[in-house]
């Protein structure tokens, strides 16, 4: 349930800056991917919540009445309450992806502390309910990264299916690229943790017509054969 996937997990070189990038690294401690569970899909959302497209991809997820995974940045929600709100209202979970989206695998801890205490402070103040996941930004983190968000009362999460979603102009080709390794993942009997961005760290109003529109590719192509689960499925 805790496995990461990445073929070079525990192949010994997977040390230092390139094994605090690597989705799939277990050095650093384990954290949830996606567990065993082909045919289990989970759709989440990362830097948001995003004033145009979040309200947009609400709407599509109500549509299909299907529950997502919402990565929140505190400082954005906190400038949104009513958003976050509309969010976890939906039955949607809502996670901790940091204060200001800083690498935490080169920031000292008494910072990323702060970053992740704030953040789950001001969604609890907001929403009512702890937080019980943590996405690290860029999928960096080193050991006491991990140690932090669980001490918090977090569960570290990373993904096993992600595309350049915030870069890629077509919805269609996200759509493409996330459904190969969703179907790749399903051969090899995995559920799949599917990221795609509703917002931008670097940008508050970014334009993310294109993952939205992805997600609801994704949702027309398996709503019918596959289930779309929140991270609580799988804890
Ligand atoms: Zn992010």
């Amino acid at each position: 349930m805790y496995a990461g996937l990445g073929a070079a997990a525990g192949a010994g070189l997977a040390v230092g800056a390139y094994a605090s990038l690597w989705p799939g690294s277990r050095v650093f401690g384990a954290a949830i991917a996606a567990p065993a569970r082909p045919g289990e899909l989970a759709l989440t959302f990362d830097d948001g919540p995003n004033a145009t497209w979040t309200p947009r991809l609400l709407d599509i997820l109500a549509k299909h009445q299907v529950g997502a995974t919402f990565f929140l940045l505190g400082s954005r929600a906190a400038a949104q309450p009513e958003l976050v709100r509309r969010i976890a209202t939906a039955g949607h979970t809502i996670g901790n992806h940091s204060w200001s989206h800083p690498n935490l695998a080169c920031t000292r801890a008494s910072r990323v502390r702060e970053e992740l205490r704030q953040t789950s402070q001001t969604l609890q103040q907001i929403v009512g309910a702890p937080v019980k996941f943590f996405r690290p930004p860029f999928g960096a983190r080193r050991p006491v990264v991990f140690r932090i968000a669980r001490e918090l009362g977090m569960e570290p999460v990373l993904w096993n299916a992600m595309t350049s979603d915030w870069s890629e102009p077509s919805a269609d080709r996200i759509a493409k690229d996330l459904m190969k390794k969703i179907d790749g993942l399903e051969r090899r009997g995995r559920a799949a943790n599917i990221v795609l961005h509703d917002g931008g760290h670097l940008d508050a109003a970014a334009h993310r017509e294109p993952s939205i529109t992805a997600a609801e590719l994704l949702l027309e192509r398996y709503a019918k054969s596959h289930r779309f689960v929140t991270l609580d499925a799988w804890v």
